[in-house]
C-alpha cells in the first residue's frame, strides 16, 4: 500500500460522484476512519437535485426536496471526516498502483477508488424540455408520477424503459399517452403487450415532441407534436411529460480498463460490488440500468464502501 502520510493529495479512498451512491458510500468509510475524499464535478449532488419533492426516501414522511436531501447527505459525510474537492476528473489510471485520477485542478492518487458517477438521462431536445424538468417535465416515473394523480400524462419513448413507465403511470394519470417516434416499439413483447391492454393508455405513433408548454408557475400544459412522416404539428394538451429514452452512464473515463456491458454500465463481480480491478469498487447508476432509485443507489454506496474497507484491511494481512 503507498504512503499516505507525505502527499496531500493521496488518499486511501477516493469516491467519485457525490449523488446518494458516492454520498453514502463517503459516510461509511468516513466512519471506518478511512478518511476519504469525495471529488464531484461542478453539480453537485446528482440526479436527485433535478428533481423537487423525494417522498420515497424512508425517514422523510413528509418527503423532502432532493437537493435538501443531498445537502444532508453531504453534511453527514463531512460530519465523519471525508473532504470534497469540485474537480472534472478527465483521465484515470487504475490498473497501476497508486491509482491515479487527472483533473482540470489536480491529481490525486489512492489506494481504493468507488466509482459513484452516476448515470445521465437522455433528452429529446424539445423547446423548453430542460427548463421545466421539475416542473412538469421528469425522467423518472418513481420519483414524480405521484404528483399527476387524475392528470393527463405523456411518456415519450418507445424501449422497455417508456414502455415501464407509461404503464406505472397509469396509476396515477386519468389518460396517458405514449408518444414513439416510429410506429412500432422498441421494448420488449411482454412490455408491449402491458401497454396494448391498458385501457387508459393511447399511442400516438410516429410522433416527436418538439416543444413544452407551460411556466415554473402552473406547470406543463400542452406539447406540440410533430408527425415524423408528414411533418404536420399538432397541440396536446397534457399535464406532465416523462422522458425515458434511455440513460447513458458516465462511465467513459474508464473505458479499455474496467469491464462494462454493451451500454457502458460498469460491471462487478456477482457476489461483490468490486470490478475486474482489485480495489476499484461501483455503487449507483453507474453500474445500475434496472433499479436507479436513490435508496438502491445509496445501498450500493455502502456496499462499496464496506468493499474498500475490506480491500484495504487484506493489504495488510
Ligand atoms: P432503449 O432500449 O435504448 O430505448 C430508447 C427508446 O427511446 C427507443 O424506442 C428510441 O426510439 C427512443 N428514442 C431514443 N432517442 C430518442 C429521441 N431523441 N427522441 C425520441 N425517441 C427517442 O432504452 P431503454 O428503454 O431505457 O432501455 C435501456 C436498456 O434497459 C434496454 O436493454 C432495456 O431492455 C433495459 N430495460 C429493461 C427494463 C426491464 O426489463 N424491466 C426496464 C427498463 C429498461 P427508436 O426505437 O426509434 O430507436
Amino acid at each position: 500500500m503507498s504512503d499516505s502520510t507525505n502527499n496531500p493529495n493521496h488518499h486511501k479512498v477516493i469516491i467519485l460522484g457525490s449523488g446518494p451512491a458516492g454520498l453514502t458510500a463517503a459516510i461509511y468509510s468516513g466512519r471506518a476512519n478511512l478518511n476519504p475524499l469525495l471529488i464531484h464535478g461542478p453539480l453537485a449532488g446528482g440526479q436527485l437535485t433535478t428533481t423537487t419533492d423525494v417522498e420515497n426516501f424512508p425517514g422523510f414522511p413528509e418527503g423532502i426536496m432532493g437537493p435538501e436531501l443531498m445537502q444532508l447527505m453531504e453534511k453527514q459525510a463531512v460530519r465523519f471526516g471525508t473532504k470534497i474537492a469540485v474537480d472534472t476528473i478527465v483521465k484515470a489510471n487504475v490498473t497501476e498502483r497508486p491509482i491515479k485520477l487527472e483533473g482540470h485542478s489536480g491529481t490525486y492518487t489512492c489506494d481504493s477508488l468507488i466509482i459513484s458517477t452516476g448515470a445521465a438521462p437522455k433528452y429529446i431536445g424539445a423547446q423548453n424540455e430542460r427548463e421545466l424538468l421539475g416542473y412538469g417535465v421528469s425522467t423518472c416515473a418513481t420519483c414524480d408520477g405521484a404528483f399527476f394523480r387524475n392528470k393527463i400524462i405523456a411518456v415519450v419513448g418507445g424501449g422497455d424503459s417508456a414502455c415501464e413507465e407509461a404503464s406505472f403511470l397509469t396509476r396515477f394519470a386519468s389518460k396517458l399517452y405514449l408518444i414513439h417516434r416510429r410506429d412500432s416499439l422498441r421494448a420488449s413483447k411482454i412490455m408491449q403487450d402491458r401497454v396494448f391492454q391498458n385501457p387508459k393508455i393511447e399511442v400516438l405513433w410516429n410522433k416527436g415532441v418538439v416543444a413544452v408548454e407551460g411556466t415554473k408557475k402552473d406547470g406543463v400544459t400542452a406539447l406540440v407534436l410533430e408527425d415524423t412522416q408528414t411533418k404536420v404539428r399538432s397541440t396536446l394538451s397534457a399535464d406532465a411529460l416523462f422522458v425515458a429514452i434511455g440513460h447513458t452512464p458516465n462511465s467513459q473515463l474508464f473505458a479499455g480498463q474496467l469491464e462494462m456491458d454493451e451500454n457502458g454500465y460498469l460491471l462487478h463481480k456477482s457476489d461483490s460490488p468490486e470490478t475486474n480491478v482489485p480495489g476499484v469498487f461501483v455503487s449507483g447508476d453507474v453500474q445500475d440500468h434496472v433499479f436507479r432509485q436513490a435508496i438502491t443507489a445509496a445501498g450500493s454506496g455502502c456496499q462499496a464502501a464496506i468493499g474498500a474497507e475490506r480491500y484495504l484491511e487484506s493489504l495488510h494481512e
